[in-house]
């Protein structure tokens, strides 16, 4: 028997009543459990299952399955306002999108997760943490290089050059390095201030700095081309005309 917190991601109904439930488990990453007679209206589970939820899960495994054995509420999250609802579906998407990966630190992962969810819950710095929480997936999955040095030759950017993320990925290359790889299309690239505000704003946890102008867009246009590569996202084009038509700051 294994016991964890987990996120509830999505409902999945196989037939007239079961269904295939995702979670993000703080122990184990993401998880699907088949549970039978889910859609029944005797279920125990179904009133308890509901998006972006914490609750507490007894797992039991045979032949490399998991499976609920209990389920109880932990902690409730307020995502019903109409920005929140879409921002944090996108992330959801983007968790199922990697149910068969386990992430390299499932518990940082995981607490990265629930402070995005509190700040949706309580309506602040919510473009901000859904920014924050994008890149640490990336990093959760080896898949974010650094902003302080070249990811090619390991040298620190040079103080007032610009550098450039490769294209469609999270990692960034110094001006030389960048121009050996003669590509044009498709990247991001970051000013030296730019640089320095992204950085500080991923360590800064109680997110007293903010990202101004057109930079947020800016990242996240980079972000969307990225996940792209990992498959459709029904609530992607939805996020760009949120945050393409208000002021991101502001969201
Ligand atoms: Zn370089």
């Amino acid at each position: 028997m294994i016991q964890t917190s987990a996120i509830c991601l999505k409902q999945r109904p196989i037939g007239k009543t079961s269904a295939v439930l995702s979670f993000l488990c703080e122990r184990l990453g993401p998880v699907s459990v088949y549970e039978r007679g889910f859609q029944n209206a005797s279920s125990k589970i179904k009133p308890l299952f509901d998006l972006g939820q914490e609750v507490c899960l007894a797992l039991t495994v045979k032949e490399e399955r998991y499976y609920l054995s209990e389920m109880i509420l932990k902690q409730g999250f307020d995502l019903t306002d109409y920005r929140i609802l879409v921002f944090s579906s996108f992330l959801f998407e983007l968790l199922c999108s990697w149910q068969d990966n386990p992430p390299t630190r499932p518990e940082q992962l995981y607490q990265e997760l629930i402070k995005c969810l509190h700040d949706f819950s309580e309506k602040k710095k919510i473009f901000g943490s859904f920014l924050c929480f994008q890149i640490r997936l990336l990093e959760a999955y080896g898949l974010a290089g650094s902003l302080k040095q070249c990811g090619e030759c390991s040298q620190r950017f040079p103080e007032h050059e610009l550098c450039r993320s490769e294209e469609n990925t999270w990692n960034f290359l110094c001006s030389s390095c960048h121009h050996k790889t003669g590509r044009k299309k498709s990247i991001l690239e970051l000013s030296p201030e730019e640089r320095h505000a992204l950085s500080h704003y991923l360590q800064d946890r109680n997110r007293h700095s903010v990202l101004s102008g057109d930079f947020p867009v800016k990242i996240q246009t980079h972000l969307m081309r990225i996940y792209e590569e990992w498959g459709t996202f029904k609530s992607g084009a939805e996020i760009m005309r949120l945050i393409q038509s208000g002021k991101p700051e502001a969201l």
